[in-house]
C-alpha cells in the first residue's frame, strides 16, 4: 500500500495536533485542524485514528468554558498519535 504523501501544511497539522496533547492549543489551532482536515484526503486516514482529538477539539469552542480532557483521554490520544507516526515509519 502506498504511503499518502504528507505536505508542508500536514506537518504543521501534525505539530498542531502535538500541541493539543500538551494541552497548549489554542481555539484558532483547533479551528485549523478542523478545515485542513475537511480538505485533505492524505490526512484523513491519520485523523480517523485521532478522531477523539477533533471530537475534543469542539470543547475549545470560543463561546464555551475549555474543559480539560481525563488523564486517560489524553494516554489513549498520545498513544493514538504516537503509533500514527511510527506507522508512517519517517520523521515528521
Ligand atoms: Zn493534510
Amino acid at each position: 500500500m502506498k504511503s499518502p504523501e504528507y505536505s508542508e501544511d500536514c506537518k504543521e497539522i501534525f505539530a498542531l495536533i502535538s500541541d493539543y496533547l500538551d494541552l497548549e492549543l489554542s481555539p484558532d489551532g483547533c479551528a485549523e485542524i478542523e478545515a485542513h482536515i475537511a480538505g485533505c484526503p492524505s490526512c484523513i486516514e491519520f485523523v480517523e485514528s485521532l478522531r477523539k482529538t477533533i471530537d475534543l477539539c469542539r470543547l475549545y469552542h470560543p463561546s464555551e468554558v475549555p474543559e480539560p480532557i481525563g488523564q486517560q483521554a489524553r494516554e489513549q490520544l498520545l498513544n493514538a498519535y504516537r503509533n500514527a507516526m511510527a506507522a508512517r515509519g519517517r520523521p515528521v
